[in-house]
């Protein structure tokens, strides 16, 4: 059908159709050279002012965002702002050049390398991706150092990308939103992955797009006809009037449902024999509560705190913390929060990277999560503290990530109780009743899941670990990642123990791994007795769609059966039967 196909990974649904434009950009090549101690200062001058047009081109841009926009579009601006009034940005260069008398071109990049450094050993993949920010403020910020050194994007005013399909290498959140406004039709990119956030920008505006398509400026020629494929994740080049009929029905049935599901966001979840479903946000920044209450999500099932411990030299302390916290209750108006505390490990350092201690073998396995905190009071006492205060004012439900013993639940317990009591005696309010509850993401927490539950309030399975560690996946090994499988029985199995042991004790059990966002698993996930999910906005409609058009009984007879199937082809013909394809 078509003579050339470009595959990558399709990160905002939708299909477009339209000439190429492809965005060269001149490789900015960065190279030192010595200074002497008296041209020191004027280097640093020459870097502030950098750092203040970098600033002053973001605020134009954010200028253009049009009011008609998610809230959140803005966030994406501002995170980049934010960074470059970092001090890792606005004054460790500048230390740089100082030492190493170097110029200020080379002290961004020696100073770039070693906070990418710390981004790329992270393994929670969204962090991970964070990397591609610091990226795109860097090169703003070096382009400008470059006299002569041309913007990419060009001339704001200049409506080059109006009906295009835009290919580059990498699109900054900047430059998305400058192409959106001038409407563009879809990007795709050689680089950059589905959590950047010029994907889930992409994702916010309703732009189809494509990251990770190796090579794809090569192949293209400007002013070429092409499809974007964004469900599949593929550009499609030479294709005949057919083939680009069949892609304009696609592109109509796409938008049609779109308008269907925009309709369900004031539906309950019910199912049709009447269960109703929880369906809740995981959010990571303040600004994904905005995307959260478009969907009308019922609150926030997991609200992931590392990234106020990110990029930072010191961690945030309680009234840092505490300001926040209030700041995503008002902004999920009232609706219940649950709070994870600090998932730091031994390969995500809280300080910018600037400590030296040495990375652990297997940092999946070793001081993470509640571990780490409860190593270092200091850190954690202080969240504790914010949390207990915050929930003062909100329905907030604090979850404990990555227990593997319960001697970790009872020793929270009791730091839990001296802060209580810390707070009652320096006369601060706060919810008495705050549920504590837990992550069941390690197996042995899962087998043990009766004994977890008679000691906390509510459980939360995180399948992303609880997957990793059950199969014994590094999940952010390439190597071995198809062997990571939410499906396979053993995981069904601990889903299973685990919402089991909740309802026998009475205690609430959601999911908020990456599995409750796959519209593909929510009939089997109702089969095993879930109520309760927790999954990035976007994908919310679409499961709550899945929901409404199932029934839990005979689903959970389904399952009932499935799990005692112990005969390996019976076990996935019955698998296939509850899995859409
Ligand atoms: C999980 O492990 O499923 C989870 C939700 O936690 P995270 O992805 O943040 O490790
Ligand atoms: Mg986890």
């Amino acid at each position: 059908m078509a003579s050339l196909a470009i595959h990558g990974i399709g990160v905002s649904r939708g299909y477009a159709i339209g000439r190429v434009y492809r965005l060269q950009r001149a490789q900015t090549e960065i190279v030192e050279y010595e200074l002497q101690a008296a041209q020191l200062d004027a280097e640093i001058e020459r870097y502030r002012t950098g750092l203040e047009l970098a600033r002053a081109e973001l605020r134009a841009i954010r200028e253009r965002i049009p009011a008609a926009s998610p809230t959140d579009v803005a966030a994406f601006i501002d995170t980049h702002l934010l960074m470059l009034n970092d001090s890792l940005l606005a004054k460790a260069p500048l230390e740089i050049i100082r030492s190493q008398r170097c110029n200020a071109e080379w002290a961004l990049k020696i100073q770039r390398d070693r906070i990418v450094q710390v981004f790329e050993d992270m393994d929670d993949e969204y962090l991970r991706t964070r990397k591609d920010d610091v990226d795109h403020v860097v090169a703003r910020i070096h382009r400008i150092l470059l006299a002569g050194a041309e913007n990419p994007v060009g001339d704001l005013s200049l409506p080059r990308f109006a009906k295009r399909i835009v290919i580059a290498d990498d699109l900054t959140p900047a430059d998305t939103i400058l192409m959106q406004n001038q409407g563009v039709l879809a990007f795709v990119t050689e680089y950059g992955g589905p959590l950047s956030h010029t994907a889930i920008l992409a994702r916010s505006l309703e732009i189809p797009a494509i990251v990770g398509a190796r090579q794809v400026r090569r192949y293209l020629r400007d002013d070429e006809i092409v499809v974007v494929d964004g469900v599949r994740g593929v550009v499609l080049a030479g294709l005949d009037e057919l083939s680009l009929d069949f892609y304009r029905a696609r592109q109509q049935q796409e938008q049609q449902r779109r308008h269907a599901l925009t309709a369900f966001s004031h539906q309950p979840a019910l199912t049709r024999d009447g269960t109703r479903i929880a369906l809740h946000a995981n959010i990571e920044l303040l600004e994904d509560a905005t995307a959260a209450l478009r969907v009308s999500a019922d609150g926030v099932g997991l609200y992931r705190t590392e990234f106020l411990y990110m990029n930072r030299a010191e961690p945030p302390g309680e009234e840092e913390q505490l300001a926040v916290f209030l700041d995503v209750i008002r902004a999920m108006e009232q609706r219940p929060i649950t709070i994870r505390t600090l998932d730091l490990g031994a390969d995500k350092q809280v300080d910018g990277g600037r400590t030296d201690a040495p990375l652990a073998n297997n940092p999946a396995l070793g001081l993470r999560a509640i571990r780490l905190c409860l190593r270092e009071p200091d850190l954690f006492r202080p969240q504790l503290r914010a949390i207990l205060r915050a929930s003062h004012y909100g329905r907030l439900r604090l979850m404990l990530p990555m227990l593997s013993s319960i001697q970790e639940v009872q020793q929270t317990q009791l730091l839990i109780a001296e802060l209580k009591q810390e707070l009652r005696e320096q006369g601060l309010p706060f919810d008495e009743q705050l549920p504590v509850g837990g992550m069941i993401e390690v197996p042995a927490a899962a087998v043990c899941a009766p004994l977890f539950a008679r000691q906390l309030d509510f459980l939360s399975i995180g399948t992303n670990d609880l997957i990793q560690y059950a199969l014994a996946i590094d999940r952010i090994d390439d190597e071995v990642n198809y062997l990571y499988d939410p499906l396979h029985p053993a995981v069904l199995q601990l889903i299973h123990m685990t919402i089991r042991a909740g309802r026998e004790v009475g205690i609430p059990v959601s999911l908020c791994g990456e599995m409750a966002g796959e519209p593909r698993y929510t009939k089997l996930l109702l089969g095993l007795g879930l109520t309760e999910f927790s999954m990035h906005p976007a994908n919310l409609l679409e499961v709550k769609q899945v929901i409404t058009q199932s029934e839990c009984i005979p689903l959970q007879t389904q399952v009932k059966d499935l799990l005692h199937t112990h005969d390996a082809e019976r076990f996935i013909e019955k698998l296939l039967g509850l899995v859409a394809p």
